[in-house]
């Protein structure tokens, strides 16, 4: 490599560095014990302090780096100064010490959106349920997601002390995905991963179409997914609109960098520009392998619920 790193390989590495530290928010809030719990648009629907310092963080040291980004964070926050010690300045050098992959080493700050779920899995946080909590930047260029990092800040946690809490995992198709070890689930095996919170008859009569061998009801978008690639599920479908690109935008990066796929329910691609409605409306099928399959399954009546964009 000549020169310094590709603007979007910088970016990455902020990111990484940047969804630690949002990891590290989310522990020390559990660990006061002072949760902050508000409702947005209900019980199923909730934020927590982690989510509001998290987003905070990571938005205000992006942009103080990077500061012709778009960047959509999940969480409306009121625009005011950001305390001095949200803000994280580190990057990741193993991520700058890769080479940037060819069709992406020209890219500019204002072509980039980038999207942030500061704390996904919030309802199982406030439940304990911890490792499905995870922190996500997903980035974007032409409607892709060309890049995604996945922070899971108690990785490990039911090991208890002495162990290292939380992990970074993070992507780029056409380069790979590090921070794990990728597992497929044995072929033949149909193990479909779902909603724990958000369901409905609707999820639950396309997850039966797929005839799976086994369901896991898990919490997170981000979560999900990474029961996807380290081989504890074949598939992740939800059936009904709610979650949104900040869900999915990092994850699909992921995924894809080790040739997977993230899509509606149709198998139609979502696109992230800085224009799109938020809302993943016609639900979401994701899948390391076989994605035809699982698309060829999607009932009638979920195909006439739930129209693409
Ligand atoms: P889940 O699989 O239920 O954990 O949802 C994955 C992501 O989508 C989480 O960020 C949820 O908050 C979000 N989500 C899914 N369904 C809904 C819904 N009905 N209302 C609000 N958020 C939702
Ligand atoms: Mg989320
Ligand atoms: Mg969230």
């Amino acid at each position: 490599m000549s020169g310094s790193p590709a603007l979007v390989m910088r970016l990455v590495a902020s990111a990484y560095t940047v969804a630690e530290k949002a990891g590290a928010i989310a522990r020390k809030v559990l660990h006061s014990g002072e949760l902050g719990i508000v409702e947005k648009t209900g019980a199923n629907d909730l934020q927590t302090l982690a989510d509001r310092l998290a987003q905070q963080s990571i938005c205000a040291s992006l942009y103080r780096k990077f500061p012709k980004l778009t960047i959509i964070g999940e969480e409306d926050l009121p625009a005011e100064e950001v305390q001095e010690d949200l803000i994280e300045t580190g990057q990741s050098e193993e991520i700058l010490q890769k080479s940037c992959p060819a069709e992406y080493s020209e890219l500019k700050e204002e072509e980039l959106v980038v999207w942030v779920d500061p704390l996904d899995g919030t309802k199982e946080f406030t439940e304990g349920l911890l490792d499905n909590v995870t922190v996500l930047i997903g980035i974007a260029h032409r409607g892709r997601a060309i890049a995604g990092v996945i922070n899971q800040p108690f990785y490990n946690y039911q090991l208890g002390a002495g162990a290292t809490l939380g992990r970074t995992m993070w992507g780029m198709p056409g380069l790979g995905a590090f921070g794990f070890q990728l597992k497929e689930v044995p072929d033949g095996r149909r193990i479909v991963a779902t909603t724990r919170s958000h369901s409905n008859k609707l999820v639950t009569d396309c997850v039966n179409a797929m005839e799976p061998h086994e369901v896991i009801r898990v919490g997170g978008a981000g979560n999900k997914i990474i029961q996807l690639v380290e081989g504890k599920a074949s598939a992740y479908v939800f059936a009904s609109p709610g979650c949104k690109k900040w869900d999915t935008c990092a994850p699909e990066a992921v995924l894809v960098a080790v040739g997977g796929r993230l899509t509606d329910m149709h198998g139609n691609a979502y696109r992230y520009d800085a224009d799109v409605k938020h809302m993943n409306s016609a639900g979401v099928l994701a899948t390391l392998r076989n994605h035809e399959y699982y698309v060829s399954r999607v009932p009638q009546s979920v195909l006439q619920g739930l129209k693409s964009d």
